[in-house]
């Protein structure tokens, strides 16, 4: 790898390191997933370089004996400000951050864009914010291609019929039919099922503008949210502070 890299950076996670320094997990749309270190970060001019959920130019160098990345110099192309000031929309933004830091993709870029418009949709239109986390989930299910197609049961191939009401398969992490199910955690039902037929494959900006009812939304967000905790086979801990926000 070259020395002095030049990317893209979206901030997934900050801390400290040292008295003096910060640490970042950073998503870069070629690289993916990096952990980088800004020397001097917590004190003078460097302490408002790429701060959380921030997307950047940056310059990173590496030292490949250390094998360690360092940002040398960014310019923040987004700063988000509504998502701070909105818990909720902070809850969100941290929960997006997490899933893609435990369970990230094959797909660097296609990840990158999907985080980037997440982010920018917050920051637009906060309220909207189950909207835009059910079209996350939903995108992330389909770029890392374990997003069932919602028309036939995966374990058994039967065809649903309009108005099925969907359980779900635990060791296949996907709904399926009644017969096929071992579990009642997750319960689809045909109205929400065909909300994520219609918007299975469009991007974020698009899908928040289909209308939901507000119980619907509800309905299908709370769905979703524990679909992801299962999905990413892992103990998120922002899935709870939004489950229970
Ligand atoms: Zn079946």
């Amino acid at each position: 790898m070259e020395r002095n890299i030049q990317t893209r950076a979206i901030v997934l996670s900050v801390r400290k390191y040292g008295e003096l320094h910060k640490a970042l997990t950073i998503l870069c749309p070629d690289l993916g997933l990096l952990d980088v270190i800004i020397f001097g970060g917590r004190k003078g001019k460097k302490t408002a370089l790429a701060p959380l959920f921030s997307i950047n130019d940056l310059q990173i160098y590496h030292n490949p004996v250390k094998k360690e990345y360092s940002v040398t110099e960014g310019v923040s192309t987004f700063i988000p400000q509504a998502i701070n000031e909105d818990l909720g929309c902070t809850y969100t933004a941290a929960f997006f951050c997490e899933i893609l830091t435990k369970s990230p993709t094959d797909e660097p870029n296609q990840t990158f864009v999907l985080l980037e418009n997440a982010l920018t949709e917050l920051e637009k239109r906060p309220q909207l914010r189950r909207r835009i986390t059910i079209s996350f989930i939903w995108n992330l299910m389909q770029i890392s291609g374990t997003a069932p197609d919602l028309e036939a049961c995966p374990v058994c191939d039967r065809r649903y019929s309009d108005d099925e009401v969907l359980h779900f398969s635990n060791p296949m992490i996907v709904p399926c039919c009644r017969s096929c199910a071992d579990s009642e955690y997750l319960v689809l039902p045909p109205g929400a099922r065909r909300y994520l037929r219609y918007t299975a494959g469009m991007d974020i900006a698009s899908s928040v503008e289909v209308q939901l009812s507000e119980a619907a939304e509800s309905r299908i967000y709370n769905y979703m949210l524990r679909w992801a905790g299962l999905f990413s086979q892992t103990q998120l801990r922002t899935l709870n502070e939004l489950l229970n926000f």
